[in-house]
């Protein structure tokens, strides 16, 4: 794991708990199901929000659910799939709860269709630092700093989110495999209009190779099954040996990942859990890149300089030999009101690096490319950008540290992360 650190934890059972916690603790930052990737929801103090994990009310016929801020994805998708509905947006991973998904404002393969995770928040109730309760809606100024802020203007305690109609639990997949970065843009051009893409490129491919990938559309399909079960998990028991994850595997990886797929386009039909979560399949992924661990950089570019800087970044990576098996693009649409949400209209490329010699001098002089082209870095995958790339990247930070002055918020709730990027 990285960064490692020893908390005090306290978990969330009822709201007169929270306000006595509120009151009695000096600082603390609430903690989901820890699956953001970076430090934004450490701190010595976290307040463990999953235990609040209640389902409030189904309108099953306008799709719109009310549940508490601890309930996890999965176990949303457990009892509303077979019952003709589907998250509006979810990110690669089910493992997450209600709260972390509108305190990072999260985003799925769809954001240049259904944009962000709040855009289907209805509203969400919020304790203060001043342990008041609010209620709080689109066009309120809390719900613009509490949606991507990071679990930093109070602890989100419940939300009414509305669902997407599906007739099926499958997705007709479409897979176009490219052979340059123009043609990458391409394809994403091409089919700009189905409602999920997303694209894994090889990061260690160069020259007339750079950029190629296998760009994965699709679609609901319409065939009525809904018989949905989560898949069983495969474990990886261990910690893989540090030698284990190098250049050498990286590109054996990738060169048989590319090579299996069919040139041009191929079609197949795959469930919810293969298209959307891969990863959730295999508990304790994380351990291939040994004790060390590891950490994902996700930056996104302004469209306009999305290909002249995904050429930078990626010949910087290639020529650095800092291969990640995972390494994914994916198009988004405009970027919403709130003050701390990553997204906007561009491209946007994550990439999980083992934490190794040489890595964040490799991070840094990606930073200087993000910077220079407009684009930004994402939060909740953070652990390590500076206070000044930051910054840069965020044009509204002004207002919501003004915010979170006024409100007593900077005080009571902070993390790791928002100490070192001084949010
Ligand atoms: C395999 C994998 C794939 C992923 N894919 C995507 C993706 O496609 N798109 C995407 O956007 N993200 C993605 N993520 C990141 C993940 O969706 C976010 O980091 C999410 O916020 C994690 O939620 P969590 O419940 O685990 O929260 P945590 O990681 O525990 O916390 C995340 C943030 O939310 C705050 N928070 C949590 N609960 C509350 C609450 N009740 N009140 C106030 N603040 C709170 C915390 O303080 C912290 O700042 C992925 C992560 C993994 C591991």
């Amino acid at each position: 794991m990285f960064p490692k650190i020893i908390t005090k934890k306290f978990s969330l059972r009822d709201r007169a708990a929270l306000k006595s916690y509120i009151e009695e603790t000096d600082e603390f930052i609430p903690y989901g199901n820890g699956r953001s990737y970076g430090d934004g929801a450490l701190n010595e103090n976290i307040l463990h929000v999953k235990p609040y994990n209640n389902f409030l009310a189904f309108d099953e016929e306008n799709g719109l659910l009310t549940c508490q801020a601890g309930v996890l994805l999965s176990e949303i998708l457990d009892s509303v799939v077979k019952r003709g509905w589907f998250l509006k947006v979810t990110p690669g991973t089910k493992l997450i709860t209600v709260g972390g998904a509108i305190a990072s404002d999260v985003h799925g393969k769809n954001h240049h269709v259904e944009g962000c995770f709040s855009e289907c928040v209805e509203e969400f109730s919020i304790m203060l630092p001043s342990g008041e309760t609010e209620i709080c809606k689109k066009g309120d100024e809390l719900f613009y700093a509490t949606c991507g802020g990071m679990g930093l203007t109070g602890v989100i305690l419940s939300a009414t989110i509305s669902l997407k109609k599906i007739n099926s639990k499958n997705i007709r997949q479409t897979t176009i495999k490219t052979k340059n970065l123009q043609e990458t843009f391409e394809a994403f051009e091409k089919y700009q209009d189905m409602p999920y893409s997303v694209a894994w490129i090889d990061c260690l491919a160069k020259d007339e190779e750079l950029g190629k990938c296998l760009l994965m559309v699709g679609d609901f399909a319409d065939d009525g099954d809904l018989d949905y079960r989560s898949k069983k998990k495969l474990s990886i028991p261990f910690n893989f040996p540090s030698f284990a994850l190098n250049n050498l595997s990286v590109k054996a990886f990738n060169w048989l990942y590319y090579a299996k797929a069919k040139d041009g386009t191929s079609k197949q039909k795959v469930d919810i859990d293969t298209f959307f979560y891969p990863l959730d399949a295999i508990s304790n992924w994380n351990r291939i890149y040994g004790k060390g661990g590891f950490t994902q950089y996700q930056f996104i570019l302004p469209k306009e300089h999305s290909y002249e800087g995904l050429k930078e970044i990626l010949t910087k990576i290639s020529d650095s030999g800092k291969g990640s098996f995972l390494a994914v693009l994916k198009l988004y649409g405009k970027a919403n009101e709130n003050y701390l949400s990553f997204p906007l209209e561009g491209y946007s490329l994550a990439l999980d690096f083992k934490i190794e010699d040489g890595l964040f001098e490799l991070l840094e002089a990606l930073d200087e490319v993000v910077v220079k082209y407009g684009g930004r870095i994402y939060l909740t995958k953070d652990v390590r950008v500076s206070r000044e790339t930051f910054e840069k990247g965020y044009e509204k930070i002004d207002k919501f540290r003004e915010f979170r002055r006024e409100n007593g918020m900077d005080k009571k709730l902070n993390s790791l992360q928002s100490k070192r990027v001084q949010i």
